[in-house]
């Protein structure tokens, strides 16, 4: 990858189900260490560009990652460095904690032994839960969880889809804590779709406005907030 060229790079992203498009061809970019957020309304096409991106649906358009092409097969996605946190958060409910994380480590050779201690000090509750099967914890620590586990691959893009859907805001605000923190220490970029904006927007050093699957808008948080019709129509202020 040449100095100053984008982690990732997005041209002309095409992606649908059966016959029905859903993302009309979009440009974004992504450098490392960078927190950029997708906005927009339900349906949108959010959670399309994520699944498109990590592979789990067909995409046209041209996507290189850390210099090269981006492979369209999820598990050559995540070992190129991508892990994707799905809406819902996806964990194997009837694994324990545990298990879940070592599931997130799949691709990595040696001892995650490290890892695993590093992620429930960040988590604390995630440690006291380690034995207990997934489908019991709370919504808030599955989403701890699907961090974590997502974290075990030690990504260099971490794709985190609606990480605030259902959670109480004391637990939110922990969690996008969390997400900085692990980018702005240890250089992990981050792309974010969430319809909280302004607390997205808090963390983000970028961010564009989907809508029908096209992007109308893009900016620093400050840009965007200056922008009427953006504060209005996804801010919920003006
Ligand atoms: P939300 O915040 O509601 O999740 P979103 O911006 O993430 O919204 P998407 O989930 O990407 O939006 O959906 C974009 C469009 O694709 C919507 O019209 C939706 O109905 C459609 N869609 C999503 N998933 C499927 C699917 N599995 N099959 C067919 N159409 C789908």
């Amino acid at each position: 990858m040449s100095a100053g060229a984008p982690l990732l790079d997005v041209t002309g992203l095409a992606a649908g189900y059966g016959p029905i498009e859903v993302l009309h061809g979009l440009d974004f970019q992504v450098a490392a260490g960078e927190i950029v957020v997708i906005l927009g309304a339900n349906g949108a096409g959010k959670t399309t560009t994520m699944r498109a991106l990590s592979g789990l649906i067909p995409r046209r358009g041209q996507a290189t990652f850390a210099g090269s092409a981006l492979s369209t097969r999820p598990d050559a996605v995540l070992r190129a460095g991508i892990a994707h946190v799905p809406q819902g958060r996806g964990t194997f409910t009837d694994l324990t904690v545990e298990e879940n994380l070592m599931c997130g480590a799949f691709i990595r050779k040696g001892s995650v032994d490290d890892d695993l201690a590093h992620w429930f000090s960040v988590f604390p509750r995630l440690e006291e839960r380690r034995d207990q099967r997934a489908g019991s914890l709370s919504g808030g620590e599955q989403q701890m969880l699907a961090i974590a586990r997502a974290m075990m691959s030690r990504p260099k893009l971490l794709l985190c889809d609606e990480p605030s859907l259902g959670l109480a805001p004391l637990i939110t605000k922990e969690l996008f804590e969390v997400l900085e923190q692990a980018s702005r220490s240890d250089g992990l970029a981050l792309l974010i779709v969430e319809q909280n904006a302004n607390l997205a927007l808090a963390i983000a050093d970028r961010a564009y406005v989907l809508e029908t699957g096209r992007i109308v808008a893009q900016g620093t948080g400050a840009e965007l907030l200056a922008d009427d019709t953006v504060k209005q129509a996804y801010l919920g202020v003006g």
